[in-house]
């Protein structure tokens, strides 16, 4: 399910252009804050509930396209 622009363009600004992404087991320590542009930047939802695949900010993470492609690949 995608975002609509409009919860991309938040998010986007909420992210200040930098990459969202704290996961440990990414080759970044601490938060990755790759630069990304409103166009380059994945948006990626968090699975805070499995159930809940909501649309909204709240559910929106910001993603540079390595971090976007490592979620993927351990995504059950
Ligand atoms: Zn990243
Ligand atoms: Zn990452």
């Amino acid at each position: 399910m995608e975002f609509p622009d409009s919860v991309k363009d938040a998010a986007f600004r909420r992210s200040g252009g930098q990459c969202e992404c704290m996961r440990t087991s990414h080759n970044h320590a601490g938060r990755c804050s790759t630069t990304v542009t409103r166009n380059t930047a994945e948006y990626n939802h968090i699975p805070v509930n499995p159930k809940t695949t909501s649309n909204t900010l709240a559910n929106c993470e910001v993603l540079c396209v390595t971090c976007c492609r490592e979620v993927l690949a351990c995504a059950p």
